[in-house]
């Protein structure tokens, strides 16, 4: 299949609901990541999306709406999900529902419940309105491999497999939705994200956070979202994340790099902006602002993929703190270094 990449405007955006109505496949800029979207309604076409992601059939897919009123046939809306729809959309949080009869199975993974969300971007809108359907769409990538946050991304894992991809340039907040479960007794973040837990809590009180966000699941324990139980967001390197005093993890970045170096290991350093001059021999990364997390969330896939295309095998990495957007930066670095962590001082110490 000829893998179209074209600038989104109006004529590319007709004929991508076009492709959509015909059963076809989408890739399309949200604020958060680019989708690769499908009818949600049509079963042949939700199935084509696990197919071109390779993503497993159990893994659930988020139906993205543009108008409230589309819900109507897709879940059960509650008081907790209209104030926070009237707070956060359109916008970066996913909210899972009930479930209604009309969405199929394949997009909700047998579950009897549905991620539903509205998305923000000028060109997700614009498409969403175009074709009137509901559109499940996960991120744009192969599975595995972290979330596209630019078309170049899409089209560098889903060349030949998709019809169209819609250019609408670097996405704005870099890391996914937050995704929050209001089928429990106390609501839930399944997967942090650009909305943080106070925000919700300041709308509808007490919130909860999934035990397994900054850890690896337990043996045997059930994931409350199915896609946490997969290897997410990992460089085909090892990524080792380092904590610490400030001076100390520059300083052990420095060694680290040395030693791995010195045993024939490609080897760099992911590092905020402020370090990136005191580490110029280490093979930088700058992974944007120390006091910034949503910089570094803005930045996070675009390093790691750059991470593969120059074949590094060994990575250290700082960290920011796991507040607010923090959490959902941890979150995915914590994934990509299979939560693989070491102490400056012990670092320092030990050498
Ligand atoms: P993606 O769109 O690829 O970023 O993945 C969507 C995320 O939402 C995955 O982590 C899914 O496991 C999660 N998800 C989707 N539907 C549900 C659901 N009904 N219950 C729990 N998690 C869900
Ligand atoms: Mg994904």
């Amino acid at each position: 299949m000829n893998t179209q990449l074209l600038p989104a405007a109006p004529p590319s955006i007709a004929l991508a609901a076009r492709l959509l109505a015909g059963g076809q496949l989408v890739a399309f800029p949200t604020e958060t990541v680019y989708g690769l979207g499908a009818n949600a309604l049509d079963r042949d076409a939700v199935l084509s999306i696990f197919a071109a992601k390779g993503r497993p059939a159990d893994n659930p897919l988020i139906v993205h709406i543009h108008d409230r009123g589309q819900l109507d046939g897709i879940c059960e809306v509650n008081d907790a999900a209209r104030r926070l729809m009237d707070a956060f959309w359109p916008g970066p949080l996913t909210l899972i529902l009930p479930r209604k009869e009309a969405v199929p199975y394949e997009v909700t993974a047998h579950l009897e419940t549905v991620a539903v969300r509205m998305p923000s971007h000028p060109v997700a809108i614009s498409l969403l309105k175009a074709c009137g359907l509901p559109i499940a769409a996960p991120s744009a990538n192969r599975s595995g491999k972290p979330s596209p946050t630019s078309a170049q991304h899409v089209l560098d894992d889903m060349d030949g497999r998709i019809p169209l991809i819609l250019d609408g340039g670097a996405c704005d907040v870099g890391l996914e939705s937050t995704v929050l479960s209001l089928c429990g007794d106390v609501p839930c973040i399944l997967r942090p994200g650009g909305i943080t837990q106070s925000m919700l809590e300041a709308v509808i009180g007490k919130v909860e956070v999934a035990g397994s966000v900054l850890r690896p699941l337990h043996k045997g324990e059930k994931a409350l979202s199915p896609g946490m139980m997969y290897k997410h967001y990992s460089p085909d390197g090892q990524v080792t994340l380092i904590e610490g005093e400030e001076a100390d993890v520059v300083e052990a970045l420095r060694r680290l790099h040395a030693h791995a170096t010195a045993e024939g290991h490609r080897t760099c350093v992911m590092c905020f902006t402020e370090h990136v001059d005191a580490l110029a021999d280490c093979h930088p990364h700058d992974i944007g602002r120390q006091d910034d997390a949503s910089d570094v969330a803005h930045r996070l896939f675009a390093t790691l993929r750059d991470l593969d295309d120059e074949k590094m095998d060994v990575i250290f990495s700082e960290v920011v703190p796991p507040e607010g957007v923090g959490l959902a930066v941890m979150n995915r670095l914590g994934r990509a270094a299979a939560f693989r962590t070491v102490r400056a001082e012990e670092v320092l110490c030990g050498r």
